[in-house]
């Protein structure tokens, strides 16, 4: 089994995707990647959807990666004796630490570390930035505002200070729980909710110890300010344009988007596109003319992976989701312009040996009639310094370790391919030449590049490049390897 497109697909499960037929049939439709969201569910809920998915994994003999997401600090508003209030534009409404249920006047913000960070002037959004309050005076255990932008407040509703770098912590108590409850579980990715700073990234990176990669959803403008420092300590970046959409005017968020997606590109880690592509297939089996042309941008521009939310989660049409993602990508990657767009917005400065030597697989697949490049890979290092290359033929990555594998799905162009350990290049080339007849990715009059470190097994050694007729090895397959 493979895919015919580059770009990765993520599906977020939910309450429509809960049972193997529909996990399966997902990845079927096109899955390559399945997002846990600790946001909803209880870790129960999780720890099903995740045997289920490596029960999949198994059966079609295929890696999968899953990605638990973590809630992160998300700030929440207290009661109100009413149960909701409606607040009208240039009304005064205080926040404040009174235990008393809220009203017209006021409410309480449980968070008194918000109180200390904010600045006469900060706006403050509230219910997914449908209200808008600005802070007019301040103080260690309130805030007078005045309503900028009117409407419903009701009980816990979600409240975003987008002007001011919060003082909270990025992991709550929650999330610790959550965190080491995923590892445990065997998740591949971990993808932090708003993250601010990179101090954040590197405490949770702390906690993981290696058991999972650490993915830094962009969606403050905090991070997007601090974000060169988040991507250095980063394994990969989400471009989560709902929040960001709120947290900032959403005329900024394409821009950010393609300012991510490149520099993430350019640091050879893996970057998805999120939230609201196919929003109305929520409810509808056929998208808008408008979301097809934002998946199709997404990968124009180089993408890693594009993302379902709700539409895989709890729509009612989750397999046509992942469909129209597939197709869409498979009709923009066979247009000439794509070609052009990605070799144009290829941007590397070489500065290893196995830069070199990927940048070398690259052009010698451009300039003849080779039809994959086969990478060796240890811990995935060089199969991303490949996908960084953007090369027009496919990617097989080979890797003994099974978690590198998983984690490579989300990477750009990469086929992960399991063997054993291998220990002389010439069985490396047989192996390779195998697992490209087996997947399909040429038959036997074709020619591979392969590429490996010799000698095997220590990680960041990349220096050799075979072109490989494959015949010329399946000849050789019953001879000693
Ligand atoms: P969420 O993150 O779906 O967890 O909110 C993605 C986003 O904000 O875009
Ligand atoms: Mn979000």
């Amino acid at each position: 089994m493979r895919r015919l497109r580059k770009v990765k697909i993520v599906a977020t499960l939910g309450p429509a995707s809960n049972d193997y037929a529909m996990i399966r049939a997902l990845f079927e439709a096109g899955a390559d990647v399945f997002r846990l969201n600790m946001s909803h569910g209880t870790q129960d809920d999780i720890r099903a959807r995740h045997t289920i998915i490596r029960q999949v994994e198994a059966d079609l003999g295929r890696p999968i990666a899953i990605l638990a997401d973590l809630q992160g600090p998300k700030l929440r508003c207290a009661t109100f004796a009413n149960g909701e209030e409606e607040l009208v534009v240039g009304q005064p409404f205080r926040l404040d630490l009174d235990d008393t249920e809220g009203d017209k006047t006021r409410v309480r913000l449980p968070h008194p570390e918000i109180f200390a960070a904010l600045e006469p002037g900060a706006s403050l959004l509230i219910n997914d930035g449908k209200i808008r309050l600005r802070v007019d005076t301040c103080g260690a255990d309130f805030a007078d505002c005045t309503v900028m932008v009117g409407g419903i407040i009701s009980n816990r509703k979600g409240v975003n200070v987008p002007d001011v770098v919060l003082p909270v912590a990025a992991l709550s108590e929650k999330d610790r729980s959550d965190l080491e409850f995923a590892c445990e579980l065997g998740v591949d990715w971990l993808a932090l909710s708003f993250v601010q700073r990179a101090s954040d990234v590197t405490e949770a990176r702390d906690l993981a110890k290696g058991r999972a990669a650490i993915l830094s959803k962009i969606e403050k403008p905090a991070a997007v300010k601090a974000f060169d420092e988040i991507l250095a300590v980063s394994d990969g970046i989400m471009v989560a344009r709902g929040d960001l959409g709120v947290e900032l005017p959403v005329q900024n968020v394409p821009p950010i988007q393609k300012r991510l997606i490149r520099r993430t590109r350019a640091a050879a880690k893996p970057v998805i596109v999120a939230t609201q592509m196919l929003e109305s297939m929520i409810e509808s089996p056929v998208p808008t003319r408008a979301e097809v042309s934002d998946v199709a941008t997404a990968i124009y521009e180089g993408a890693d992976a594009i993302m379902l939310s709700a539409e895989s989660a709890a729509g009612q049409f989750p397999i046509e989701a992942v469909t129209t993602m597939n197709n869409v990508a498979i009709e923009v990657e066979s247009d000439p312009t794509y070609k052009e767009v990605i070799d144009s917005s290829r941007r590397i400065k070489h500065t290893s040996i196995a830069d070199g030597i990927v940048s070398a697989a690259r052009e010698i697949a451009e300039t003849t009639d080779v039809v994959a490049i086969c990478c060796f890979t240890q811990r995935g290092t060089t199969a991303s310094l490949v996908a960084r290359e953007r090369p027009h033929v496919p990617i097989i990555a080979l890797t003994n370790i099974e978690s590198a594998a998983r984690r490579l799905c989300l990477t750009w162009g990469t086929h992960c391919v399991m063997v054993s350990e291998v220990d002389r290049f010439k069985s490396a080339v047989i192996h390779a030449v195998r697992a490209a007849l087996k997947y399909g990715f040429a038959v036997e009059t074709d020619m591979i590049v392969v590429t490996a470190g010799v000698p095997f097994n220590q990680p960041g050694t990349t220096n050799i490049l075979r072109v490989a007729p494959c015949a010329e090895y399946l000849i050789k397959q019953t001879e000693p390897e």
